[in-house]
């Protein structure tokens, strides 16, 4: 993981919760572009679950670990992939990441270190998240629409910077969001009540927020991530429920103890004021959330 220095301003998450929709997702990129994302990410993601995690967790967290195994499926369908779909199989342990889900998460990030850097409003990666659910394909992907470089990082240290902090703690929440469902045994939303789904949400964050607290890095990520979710899945069934509990609880968790995720090597780059400004934000998006 790199340096966290910089926070999100605020004004990202106001004006985008501004919006919401709901409709279907679809193939958004070349298959030749997934298939190069499934090469070079899946090897730095499976080094983030499988080196770097790994070394924060305890003996019996990895026994669990052990038996998860980690893909980064292609869609099968050109018309009907999920951009958000991380999921964990609860009998095989199998964890599969989708490079279209992937890349999409990418781009947005980027993207908004873009209009950050750029100070461009926001608003509109909103609105392309919205829309791109409402209408489905043929639609241009998230670069190309935004008016992105497709290489951003090259441009500014600040966007390489924060683009990456994003993905990578990201996605780093997600694979323990993942595997917390695996350690816990928890049950597949089909056969639980949606109180006991969300429950293991809750014990799934919880874990996860436990263990980037002893790899001393804050989840930034997880902000474009419920941004980009809460403005497409708040009124469907998604196979990890996002509710007003469930962000209100990460939040809490957060300005609990902000110190937990500041180390004697990061103190001069993280300040608990980071931490608790991460809290707010994510609890901005909780209050605009549909119950
Ligand atoms: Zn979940």
């Amino acid at each position: 993981m790199c340096r966290w220095t910089v926070s999100f301003e605020r004004r990202f998450v106001l004006l985008l919760l501004m919006l919401c929709s709901a409709a279907a997702e679809a193939g958004l990129y070349p298959r030749v572009e997934l298939e190069r994302v499934r090469e070079v990410y899946g090897v730095n993601i499976e080094a983030v679950l499988f080196d770097d995690i790994r070394a924060y967790l305890t003996p019996e967290e990895l026994k669990s670990l052990n038996k998860v195994s980690l893909t980064f499926p292609l869609p099968d369908n050109k018309d009907s992939v999920d951009v958000f779909g991380f999921a964990i199989d609860l009998n095989s342990g199998q964890m599969a990441f989708p490079a279209q889900a992937i890349k999409f998460f990418d781009d947005l990030a980027l993207s908004f270190a873009w209009y950050e850097h750029t100070g461009q409003d926001p608003t509109s990666i909103a609105e392309y998240v919205v829309n791109l659910h409402r209408k489905g394909l043929p639609f241009l992907p998230p670069l190309a629409a935004l008016n992105v470089p497709e290489k951003a990082w090259e441009q500014s240290q600040y966007v390489d910077d924060v683009s990456q902090k994003i993905l990578k703690s990201g996605l780093a929440f997600l694979l323990l969001h993942e595997l917390a469902h695996w350690h816990f045994k928890h049950g597949a939303y089909h056969d639980i009540s949606y109180a006991a789904a969300r429950k293991q949400e809750q014990q799934a964050d919880d874990f996860a927020l436990e263990v980037m607290a002893r790899m001393k890095t804050p989840p930034y990520g997880m902000v474009v991530w419920f941004l980009a979710t809460s403005l497409v899945t708040s009124d469907r069934v998604t196979t990890h429920p996002l509710s007003r509990d469930r962000l209100n609880a990460i939040a809490h968790s957060l300005s609990e103890s902000p110190g937990r995720y500041i180390s004697y090597e990061n103190r001069h780059s993280l300040t608990k004021q980071d931490i608790l400004r991460l809290a707010q934000d994510i609890q901005d998006i909780a209050a605009r959330l549909k119950q």
